[in-house]
């Protein structure tokens, strides 16, 4: 199975109408930033990936490599520090990082799509200077940080306090499950600046993470994606000068929602390259383990499972390409971003279940990948909004119509 869509413009054949208003396949710039870094993930990452999860420390070397590459700031302009690609291009480098390791495709998500685009979108031309382009360059890592111990799903529930006093606001509460939370040098947090308000009262700030008042407490020791750290971020008494806040007071909660109708197109493409990576394991697998004097792949029961996963595999990368597709050209995503974080999510957990199944035994040994896919893709069905809250958005979205 090819990692892009594969049928080019002649496959619309003679559908004139659709060859002029779609297009299924990738231009050879996009593919050739494919196959950059499928080289880089098998070459760098994929020797080590075993090693990371078990001692579960996040290879900062690697996000220098990354770095170089230009993929800490994919979508960001150059005259920014990025790269300058697209969210095609964004959703092929998170896919393929994540074939080989979801740990580093969800670091690489959350550094371009939420700390660096909240500020890239909503900061002020001296913040864009400030952190977009050492962020872009990969010079900061940077986390983001919306949730709390008291505040999933539901962000009314921020305790986080931001009070203004002179030229400063001081922070204090903490924000949990945060990626990058130990690791990273800039963080853009939500904290409520007015308390009556509801989710209106909540601005964004950016909080350098070497400065006083702000440190990392608890590391989450997860069931999957073990190399990619997560963390709580405590902030005591935390000064930050009143130039880190984002936009106006009270916009925080908006701009949140936002980025995270980028964000989820990124969780996306981390579920859809996990499971392509899942399906390979066990499509290879399926080759080579023999039963009954052939190969397990000849069985009709395991080729049902390996045609579904392929097809839904498909379904969900189409899913992601339309919503990146559309961020690309300034479009409103929230229904399709959603869409496309339920459905690939779901379908990498049903992926990897059939690839640990085809692999029978060994596939609940650590010899094999698929033990690894089959932790690591649950977090796809909560990160970035659960998939309950992803159907109550795409509801919302259909019922305003
Ligand atoms: C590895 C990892 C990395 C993360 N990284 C970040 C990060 O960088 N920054 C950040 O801010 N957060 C991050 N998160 C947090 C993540 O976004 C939250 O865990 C997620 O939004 C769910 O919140 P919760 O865990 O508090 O679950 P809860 O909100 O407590 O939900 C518990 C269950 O109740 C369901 N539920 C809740 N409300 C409803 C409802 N109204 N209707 C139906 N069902 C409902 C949920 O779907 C879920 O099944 C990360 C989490 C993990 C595990």
């Amino acid at each position: 199975m090819t990692t892009v869509l594969d049928a080019g413009p002649a496959a619309t054949g003679s559908t004139p109408a659709l060859s002029a208003g779609m297009g299924f396949s990738l231009t050879d710039e996009q593919l050739a930033v494919r196959k950059m870094v499928r080289e880089f993930a098998e070459s760098e990452i994929a020797p080590q990936v075993m090693e990371w999860d078990e001692a579960q420390v996040y290879p900062l070397k690697i996000a220098r490599k990354l770095a170089e590459l230009g993929m800490m700031g994919i979508i960001f302009p150059e005259s920014y520090g990025g790269a300058g690609l697209s969210y095609i291009d964004y959703v092929g480098v998170v896919e393929e990082l994540s074939r080989v390791d979801g740990s580093i495709g969800i670091s690489v998500a959350a550094h371009n799509s939420l700390c660096t685009n909240h500020i890239f979108t909503f900061g002020t031309e001296e913040q864009k200077r400030r952190w977009v382009v050492p962020l872009a360059q990969g010079k900061l890592l940077g986390a983001w940080g919306l949730t709390e111990p008291g505040a999933g799903s539901d962000s009314k529930g921020t305790k986080t306090t931001a009070i203004a006093d002179g030229s400063h606001f001081i922070l204090s509460g903490s924000k949990n499950f945060i990626t990058h939370g130990s690791v990273g040098d800039v963080a853009v947090l939500m904290a409520v600046t007015d308390k009556t308000v509801g989710t209106h009262g909540i601005s964004a700030f950016i909080v350098d993470l070497h400065q006083s008042g702000v440190r990392a407490g608890r590391k989450e020791n997860k069931l999957g994606l073990r190399a990619s750290d997560t963390a709580t971020l405590v902030l005591e008494d935390c000064r930050i000068p009143k130039e880190n806040l984002i936009g106006r007071a009270g916009e925080g909660f908006v701009q949140a929602m936002k980025v995270l109708d980028g964000g989820r197109i990124s969780i996306a493409a981390l579920a859809v390259g996990m499971a392509q990576g899942a399906f390979e394991c066990a499509l290879h697998y399926s080759r080579q383990r023999e039963q009954f004097g052939k190969p397990i792949s000849e069985f009709q029961s395991i080729q049902n499972y390996l045609a579904d996963m392929a097809t839904e595999i498909e379904a969900a990368r189409l899913l992601t390409l339309k919503a990146g597709w559309m961020k690309d050209r300034g479009l409103k995503t929230t229904k399709e971003s959603s869409m496309a974080k339920l459905f690939a999510s779901e379908v990498s957990v049903r992926v990897a279940n059939l690839a640990v199944q085809i692999h029978g035994g060994y596939g609940f040994t650590k010899d094999f990948r698929a033990e690894k896919f089959y932790r690591d893709v649950k977090l796809c069905t909560i990160g970035e909004g659960t998939s309950e809250i992803q159907r109550m958005v795409i509801a919302r979205q259909l019922l305003k119509g």
